[in-house]
């Protein structure tokens, strides 16, 4: 069926209770449907966009030291037929220096220094390209991985921290119809090395001095504080190689990298079980629920797994994840002109939040980048406020999230996108 982006519609038929009640007026409003532009959507057997859970089987990575716990890495080495300590020594190299030079691991007999890095730091990710700002305090990477997919990361000065937003799988088989990312589908889980390579590399970059945007007093000693799951793949779709990656992030050095959990912020579409799997697992990091519609009737369309598991499943998971762990859940919510950010839907999102309980939560609208023509366009600033203050004045604590990285190149995978568009356009010349 040939959608019009632009039709009018009435509202759903089941108002909140805040608009049958008179509190909001609008009786008729634009709804901008979600649709997919310039790329057409997989659909499976009964014609609902396709959803991909699990990996396609491909060659895997190479295993390196960060899919390994401390004491198979002591293994791995012996196997090797090295001393078990070296373990420890690369480990320090690795998760303190970020390193995987054999030149500067000068503690290591030189003789064995190659064997070891090629037996245990393999290499996973080769910089196809950098994008950054004018002031270098955000830069966008572009990896390619060792069978040729690519991802990326963005790295984020703010004041008081330095986050990156990471990947977790190459594509993704969530299928979203905003999503550059989701188009091609899902190519394969990334291991849990190759996520924790884009830190390491990250405070490789750091050190050296390659983050801009640091005062010129500032001789502090500086890394990646903050984790964001937000780059491609949805991390709950990987779930076993993304929390082996969180441990080693919270691991002590030199085990791990020594973080904070609560400087890791776990994402996801809503996949209920995994939902509910995180909450059991007595890490405290920030889970953030990508919620962008408060009903099924939109949500449907704009988040495909919400034909799997509905607004309200997905809000009770991650209730029961502030329940279970005491941590406020971030509710994440792009605002897209005439689609999703109408004042009665921010009552209404106010109105399910506030029926589970007060100061479980916190929403992040998203103000998406302005695009000319394109139905997946910025709101209009007084619609922004209106929503954000329907919420606050709810109770709910509502701030707009500053969307950095965008002015670079778009959302999450449109990096990779346009190379591959480009690597597709050098093949036909
Ligand atoms: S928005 Fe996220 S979950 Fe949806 S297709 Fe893109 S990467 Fe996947």
């Amino acid at each position: 069926m040939t959608e019009n982006p632009r039709t009018r519609e009435t509202r759903p038929q089941a108002a909140p209770a805040s608009s049958r009640s008179g509190a909001v007026r609008e009786t008729r409003t634009a709804q901008v449907r979600p649709r997919t532009e310039g790329w057409t959507q997989q659909k499976d057997a009964e014609g609902r966009p396709l959803l991909q859970f699990a990996s396609p089987k491909r060659g895997k990575p190479p295993v390196h030291l960060a899919d390994l716990t401390p004491a198979e890495r002591t293994e791995k080495v012996k196997e090797l037929g090295l001393p078990g300590f070296r373990a420890k020594q690369l480990s320090t190299h690795y998760f303190r220096h970020y390193t995987s030079d054999p030149e500067q691991m000068t503690d290591l007999p030189a003789d064995t220094r190659e064997q070891l890095v090629a037996g245990m730091l393999p290499s996973l990710l080769t910089e196809v390209r950098r994008l950054e700002t004018d002031r270098g305090d955000t830069i966008k990477f572009l990896w390619r991985l060792h069978d040729g997919a690519l991802v990326e990361s963005v790295l984020m000065r703010y004041p008081g921290r330095i986050t990156l937003c990471v990947s977790s799988q190459a594509g993704c088989g969530m299928n979203c119809p905003f999503c550059a990312t989701g188009q091609a589908g899902l190519t394969r889980n990334m291991s849990t090395a190759e996520i924790i390579e884009q830190i390491v590399r990250a405070n490789r970059l750091i050190a050296d001095g390659g983050l801009g945007g640091k005062k010129a007093d500032d001789h502090s000693m500086e890394r990646v504080s903050n984790i964001v799951f937000m780059g491609m793949g949805e991390p709950l779709a990987n779930y076993k190689r993304v929390m082996d990656a969180v441990r080693s992030m919270v691991a002590p050095q030199p085990d791990g990298l020594g973080m904070s959990a609560r400087g890791i912020t776990v994402s996801t579409v809503g996949l209920v079980p995994a939902i509910k799997k995180l909450a059991d697992e007595n890490i405290p990091v920030t889970f953030a629920l990508s919620l962008h519609a408060p009903d099924d009737h939109l949500r449907d369309e704009l988040i495909p797994v919400n034909s799997r598991w509905k607004v309200d499943e997905a809000l009770d998971a991650a209730y029961e994840y502030y329940a279970k762990t005491g941590r406020r859940v971030s509710i994440e919510y792009a605002l897209i002109k005439d689609m999703n950010d109408h004042a009665w839907r921010a009552d209404l999102l106010a109105e399910k939040l506030n029926q589970r309980g007060r100061g479980w939560v916190h929403v992040n609208p998203i103000p998406l980048n302005p695009t000319p023509g394109s139905v997946w366009t910025s709101s209009e600033i007084p619609v922004q406020n209106e929503f954000v203050r329907r919420l606050n004045d709810a109770g709910i604590p509502t701030t707009l999230r500053d969307t950095r990285g965008k002015e670079i190149d778009g959302a999450c995978g449109q990096l990779v996108a346009t190379t591959e568009d480009e690597a597709a356009s050098a093949a036909m010349s």
